[in-house]
């Protein structure tokens, strides 16, 4: 496993992280005991940084976490968790609501100390609320020592800018950007220089998509447009043919970008995190990945967007 400077948090995290959201059962039912080995895999294998939010699975995610992490020494690994977002449609950016989430992550988690909180899914809030109360409240808590870094998350990467713009320099330490990096999208990839030059570091998270880039395919609930679907299955089925995991160009693709910190790839199976580990390892497969992305280029960049509409990313939908 390789290991990158997190920004200027101090942070060397593995190149491939975890992200627990499956873990609350967002892709599915899980069989907790294999959710829980799934954790210890990716640790054993070198992942040191996990991402989780009380959101994902209305506060499940956090609570298996939390009894995969127990007894697991605290040194092993980087924690990252989200305040904010706690509903489909249910967000507080309040000090209140994110000073009291901290707690209530933390018992979840059975850890007195999260290395990164962030602010998940700006987009749905107001800016003006994110950058008077809501970071505030986030700073009072790491002068505190009750968090390490602060980040921002969220899918509009204008809606990230907009906020850094606007904060001084060390407030806000990391970026957590989704689906805008993977091999249908690489809007990330322009924004990059500009993260640089604000001194936070880059998380990309869903190398597949959200289960797009997979041989399942997505859930009911994605928001893919019919088109990315249907020539994502394209994709999947040319990978197929050829005796390639598309995961493992998914996984190769992100994990590639030197621009990229770390990305979290999800999965509540122990096979599916050794497999992703390994992928990482492996030469890249830049011959199959060029070929790949050939048959998705007609979906390029046409990713969905959401949240308020001052928040949005100009994207024409595919
Ligand atoms: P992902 O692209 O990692 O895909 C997860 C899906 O891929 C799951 O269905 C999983 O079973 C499947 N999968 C993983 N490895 C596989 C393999 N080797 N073979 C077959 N299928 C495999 O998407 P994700 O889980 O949404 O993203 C990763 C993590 O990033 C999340 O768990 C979360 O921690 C974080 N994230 C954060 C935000 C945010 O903050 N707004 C948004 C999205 C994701």
């Amino acid at each position: 496993m390789h290991y990158r400077s997190l920004g200027n948090t101090g942070l060397e995290v593995s190149v491939l992280s975890y992200g627990a959201s499956p873990l609350g059962g967002v892709f599915g039912n899980i069989d907790e005991a294999e959710g829980i080995r799934t954790v210890h895999t990716a640790l054993d294998h070198g992942i040191n940084f996990i991402d989780v939010s009380p959101y994902y699975g209305d506060t499940k995610a956090e609570s298996v976490l939390g009894r995969a992490l127990a007894g697991v020494s605290r040194d092993r690994y980087y924690l990252a968790t989200k305040a904010g977002q706690y509903g489909q449609e249910e967000f507080d950016f309040s000090a209140a609501r994110v000073t009291r989430s901290l707690d209530e992550s933390c018992a979840r988690l059975g850890v007195d100390y999260i290395d990164l909180f962030q602010c998940h899914d700006i987009e749905f809030g107001d800016p003006a609320q994110i950058l008077s109360e809501t970071l505030p409240a986030l700073v009072k808590l790491r002068e505190a020592g009750r968090i390490g870094h602060i980040g921002i998350t969220g899918l509009p990467l204008r809606a990230l800018a907009n906020v850094l713009d606007q904060v001084g320099p060390g407030v806000v330490e990391t970026v957590l950007s989704f689906c805008r990096y993977e091999l249908n999208d690489t809007a990330l990839e322009g924004w990059l220089p500009y993260f640089e030059s604000k001194g936070v570091g880059v998380i990309n998270a869903s190398p597949t998509g959200m289960g797009l880039l997979t041989p399942r395919g997505v859930r009911d609930w994605h928001p893919a447009t019919p088109l990315m679907v249907e020539t994502a299955r394209q994709a999947v089925a040319f990978c197929a043919a050829e005796g390639i995991d598309i995961v493992k160009l998914a996984v190769q693709f992100c994990v590639a970008h030197p621009g990229i910190v770390t990305t979290l790839v999800g999965t509540s199976r122990p096979d599916n995190i050794e497999a992703n580990i390994r992928y990482a390892e492996e030469p890249i497969d830049t011959a199959m990945i060029a070929r790949v992305r050939e048959i998705l280029a007609p979906i390029h960049n046409h990713n969905f967007t959401r949240g308020l509409p001052i928040n949005r990313d100009p994207i024409i939908p595919a």
